[in-house]
């Protein structure tokens, strides 16, 4: 393995996005609209029973009443507003398999964002996204149903600590993980997601790449290539308080199970796993393999979307959740769009640079 420097904080800052005062231009430009009935009645389960087959697997019938009339509204208002919603794999399955018209890891939404023809883009997942959204739309109307939700590996660095470390390495090119703000994106040479963090350091042609912000990403990808990883210490809240001890007492219990994780888990519980790949890679593993017992090492709900779909794999869930993701709920959804809030507003100057960095990365594979 090349030799692996890292630098940065040793302690997270506060995980939550940057909070603004909420804009409220998007309310001027679309107006409010008024606030469907939310009333659960024979219409409404009627008109909704396609979708509660889609989620039965997953969601008890008797919390179904409760989704429901936020679900068709939501629909509803959709059309009318001529919005999209975009939900990352983490979100919940009413909203991943309800209300969502893209779904998806980071490098999915980013590319669907940038081709969705729509004036409003409705995202269900945290702010480091949305902003995304933003940057390849500048155009379209970019909505997160909670500001506050956040990553604690975006909110690990920031824009002087990565011009700090073109002063501390003059020449070496900087890729940053797409779990970073406008900010940081607007300051590094190109992005990455867990997809293709490899192939995007190894495009760079240096004997010498700085990766940030997450530590573990970074070992990861040193572990697979020539290249010297100079690395953040950043960690995602969610994968690191995974243990290599806790896998093997899942085999240890049933020597036929397999274990699928994302490569934000430090490297001895990656040690432990059967395969390694992102979000995408991983549904994809178990759409492929159909395994008889598999556990999931990322965000708990993912495996609750793709047991919703494969209805015969059993789900071992260490359930560790992601709070920020968590923010995001049905009636936040609705309120956004009828209030059209929260609005993500980029200063232009910034939204140029980060957008170079992030189409650099999204033309790589095209
Ligand atoms: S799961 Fe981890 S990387 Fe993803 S948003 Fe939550 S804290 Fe950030």
């Amino acid at each position: 393995m090349p030799i692996l420097q890292t630098l940065g904080p040793q302690a997270a800052r506060s995980p939550a996005a940057p909070i603004e005062p909420a804009p409220v231009a998007a309310a001027r430009r679309y107006g409010i609209v008024s606030v469907p009935s939310l009333e659960w009645n024979a219409q409404v389960e009627r008109a909704t029973a396609h979708l509660y087959e889609r989620v039965k697997p997953v969601i008890p019938a008797v919390e179904w009443p409760f989704f429901a009339p936020y679900v068709q509204a939501i629909n509803a208002l959709k059309r009318e507003r001529n919005a999209v919603i975009l939900a990352h794999n983490y979100q919940t399955p009413e909203i991943y398999n309800c209300v969502a018209d893209f779904v998806g890891d980071s490098l999915q939404l980013a590319r669907e964002a940038s081709k969705v023809d729509a004036d409003i883009i409705v995202q269900c997942g945290v702010h480091f996204m949305a902003e995304t959204s933003k940057i390849l739309n500048p155009d379209k109307t970019v909505l997160i149903p909670d500001r506050k939700a956040g990553c604690s590996l975006a909110a690990s660095i920031t824009g002087a600590d990565v011009r700090l470390l073109r002063q501390k390495f003059p020449g070496v090119p900087v890729v940053a993980y797409v779990n970073t703000s406008a900010e940081v994106k607007a300051e590094v040479d190109i992005c990455c997601t867990s997809s293709n963090a490899l192939e995007v350091v190894e495009s760079l042609r240096s004997d010498t790449v700085i990766f940030l912000p997450d530590q573990y990403l970074a070992k990861y990808v040193a572990a697979h290539t020539a290249v010297k990883i100079i690395a953040w210490q950043g960690a995602c809240e969610v994968h690191e308080r995974f243990t290599a001890d806790e896998l093997r007492q899942y085999r240890a219990g049933d020597p036929s199970l397999h274990i699928i994780a994302h490569p934000e888990c430090p490297p001895d519980v990656l040690a432990e796993a059967d395969y390694t790949g992102s979000t995408a890679g991983m549904i994809d593993w178990v759409r492929k393999q159909r395994p008889r017992r598999v556990v999931m090492v990322t965000e708990c709900s993912m495996a609750d979307n793709v047991q919703a779909e494969l209805p015969d794999v059993e789900f071992v869930r260490p359930c560790n959740l992601c709070p920020h993701m968590k923010r995001i709920t049905l009636p936040k959804i609705l309120d956004s769009l009828v209030y059209l809030k929260e609005e993500v507003v980029i200063d232009p100057a910034i939204a140029d640079k980060a957008r170079r960095s992030v189409e650099r990365m999204v033309n790589l594979k095209r």
